[in-house]
């Protein structure tokens, strides 16, 4: 029998080939159709009968450790990644979180050259991240294999996958070039509705 409360992996708001030629339909479909599920049924099967099973999965990724931590931040991140890109995205943040990275990174090209290095900087996979702090600072941090921000006490607001599996296909070993050219899919709408919130 199917457990009710199990996590399930929500559509894409866009077509697998939507974010072309930045990300190709090949990435999307592998990357998010095959990747994110294994790691929406790992967890599935790990959280089933644990303490963390009735636990929203941002508790669960502040609490679990191991295989669990692994697969519930995995499931989590790859969520958060690809509804933050849009084919009408691109552009410029704008109003508060416009004035943050202003006022943190000395302009929108500095925060976007650090958060490309940072990504390019780290070693083997994760993930690269804008965060956010109670007082509306902002952090870039990176994070090893499914880390995530959360587990530090901070508020997530844009990732940038940097696992090979996220750009192999389209860019083979051009990381840099691969984090970069997603600058122009990024929706600041989304991400600006993050800081706010
Ligand atoms: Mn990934």
């Amino acid at each position: 029998m199917e457990n009710p409360a199990a996590y399930t992996q929500p559509e894409l708001p866009y077509d697998e080939n939507a974010l072309e030629p930045v990300i190709s339909a090949e990435t999307v479909r592998y990357h998010y159709g095959k990747h994110e599920k294994a790691y929406i049924d790992n967890l599935n099967k790990l959280i089933k009968g644990s303490e963390f099973e009735d636990m929203d999965l941002e508790e669960v990724i502040r609490h679990a450790s191991g295989p669990l931590f692994n697969n519930a931040s995995q499931a989590w991140n790859h969520i958060f990644y690809f509804f933050t890109f849009s084919p009408d995205g691109g552009g410029e943040p704008r109003d508060e979180l416009r004035k943050a990275i202003d006022r943190d990174f000395g302009g929108f090209d500095q925060f976007k050259k650090a958060f490309v290095d940072a990504g390019v900087g780290l070693f083997g996979s994760g993930w690269v991240w804008l965060s956010k702090d109670n007082e509306g600072r902002l952090f870039i941090t990176q994070g090893p294999n499914a880390g995530n921000p959360l587990t530090a006490g901070l508020t997530p607001l844009l990732t940038f996958d940097v696992w090979e599996h996220a750009y192999y296909l389209d860019y083979q070993n051009l990381r840099q070039k691969a984090l970069e050219n997603l600058w122009n899919i990024v929706d600041w709408r989304v991400v600006e509705g993050r800081y706010s919130k």
